[in-house]
Formats: structure tokens, sequence, C-alpha cells
């Protein structure tokens, strides 16, 4: 740890409301894990996003001495709804969370925010929203920083992964494996995908890792969901592995580690810190 010898623990949760304020006084800076209870196949358990936003925040933490707020451990999943145990929320509704989650940072004084997303992309636009909305009109003096495994990880990918990567992969399944290794079922991993050219069009995002080829959206429902994808994986897991799940998460732990270094010495401009 860099700093903050003094401080019990890295997690807020499991402080006082005088230790917080303490940190306060030395560092404004606050990581804020947000994931998904949503279904990950046969072999990935439901809280597998959260799993990677929390495996993310605590080793940087560890490395950097910052403060990490207790992870949302529920994120936009109303397409995986079809499947038992996903809880979801509305994208309205996750922006509001975010929104109130981080005006009670704000009030406190922290100044320096950065949202650690695990439910790759699909948090997004929930979280950008709100972010954006709250810096223009609320909380100009607040830095708002978002960090996800799709655009930080996307020069690594490509050398860990066999198969494209979009749902309950061969990548976020790897990460769990190596850091909670009981929660992955081995025996459950397959070597089934989704054919997306057949069920969208060739221009489908098939590899949420994958640059360069042109894509184009479409929409999606719960419904159709689990009859394109009946088992809930979209994408081949069988050559997940522990180790190919350290490499990619040392990776990101060592990109946010250099941002929050960074971070930590940023005068401004935004907000004049
Ligand atoms: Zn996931």
């Amino acid at each position: 740890m860099e700093k903050q010898k003094s401080l019990k623990s890295f997690w807020l949760n499991e402080l006082t409301w005088e230790e917080v304020a303490e940190y306060l006084k030395e560092d404004d800076i606050v990581l804020v894990p947000v994931g998904s209870t949503e279904e990950h196949g046969p072999a990935g358990p439901l809280g597998l996003d959260t799993y990677v936003a929390i495996a993310l925040a605590e080793d940087v933490a560890q490395k950097t001495g910052v403060l990490v707020v207790p992870p949302l451990w529920f994120g936009d999943s109303d397409h995986h709804l079809g499947f038992a145990g996903t809880i979801s929320l509305r994208t309205e509704t996750l922006i509001q969370v975010i929104k109130d989650v981080t005006r009670s940072l704000a009030r406190h004084g922290f100044r320096k925010l950065i949202f650690i997303n695990g439910h790759k992309k699909a948090n997004l636009p929930a979280i950008n929203t709100a972010l954006k909305d709250l810096h223009e009109y609320e909380l100009p003096q607040v830095l708002l920083a978002v960090v996800d495994p799709v655009k930080i990880a996307g020069s690594i990918a490509s050398k860990i992964k066999e198969h494209k990567e979009h749902h309950a992969g061969e990548l976020e399944i790897s990460e769990v494996w190596y850091k909670y290794p009981k929660l992955i079922r081995q025996e459950k991993l397959t070597k089934e995908e989704v054919n997306f050219e057949k069920v969208f069009s060739p221009f489908f995002q098939d590899d949420l890792f994958g640059a360069g080829k042109p894509t184009i959206d479409i929409m999606w429902n719960s419904k159709e969901q689990k009859e394109f994808a009946p088992s809930g994986s979209f994408s081949a897991s069988d050559k997940a592995s522990s180790q190919k799940g350290k490499k990619y998460h040392d990776y990101m732990v060592e990109v946010v580690v250099q941002f929050v270094r960074w971070l930590k010495a940023y005068k401004g401009p935004i907000g004049n810190q």
C-alpha cells in the first residue's frame, strides 16, 4: 500500500465515519465497483460481473491505498431475464442509482470517482448518461471516470483468448476462475457459441474485444435471447483457465493502478482540483 497506513480496510463499508473523514483529509479518490446479477451460462455464477468489478477494485486498492465503496450487485440485465435468478435494474433506474451514489460521495468531499464496470459494455449507457449529466449540471468540480474491461484490455485480449468473446466467454470465466476458483463449474464449460451471423447479421459485434469490423446494433429482448442462446452462454468457454484469467486480470489491474497514480497527482483542468 502506498499510504493510508492507518486505514483498517480499503472497503468503505468496513470503516467508521470518522475513519472515512480522516481519509478525506489526505485523499479524495474512491473506486465504485458496478456489476450485475445475471445468468452466465451453465459454468458461471450469476454474480460473475460483480466479482469481476470487486476483484479489480480490490487489487487496485491494495496497490494504491485508495478506498472502495460497496459494490452495486445489480445492473442493466433485462435481456437476461428469461433465466432463473437474473435480477435487473431498468436503464432509467440504474441511471438514478448511479447518480445518488455519486451525489452522496461528492457531498462528503470525494472529488475523483472511478467507476469499475464488471458488466462489460451493457452498463455503460446508464453509467455514462448519469455521470455526463451530473458533471454538466450538478458536479462540475468532481472528476468522474469509467473503467470497462472492453475498453482497457483490447490489446491483451486477442493474445490470451482463442475464441470470440461476448457473454459468458473464455476471458470473463477465466478471470473469475483465477480469483474465485470455487465459483466456476469446470465440468460445464462449453464449446458452443451462438451463430450471430444467422441470428442478427454479418454486422453483429460478435467479439466485444474485436476491433476494426463494421458493426451495426440490433436490439433483442429476453424472450429472443432465450431462443437464440438456450444455455445462456453466447461464447465458447472450453479454453478458459485460471492461468489465462491471471494474465487478463493482472494486465487490467496494472492499467487502473497507473491511472490512479496519474490521478493522484492530477491538478486540473477538470474541476480545477
Ligand atoms: Zn458478464
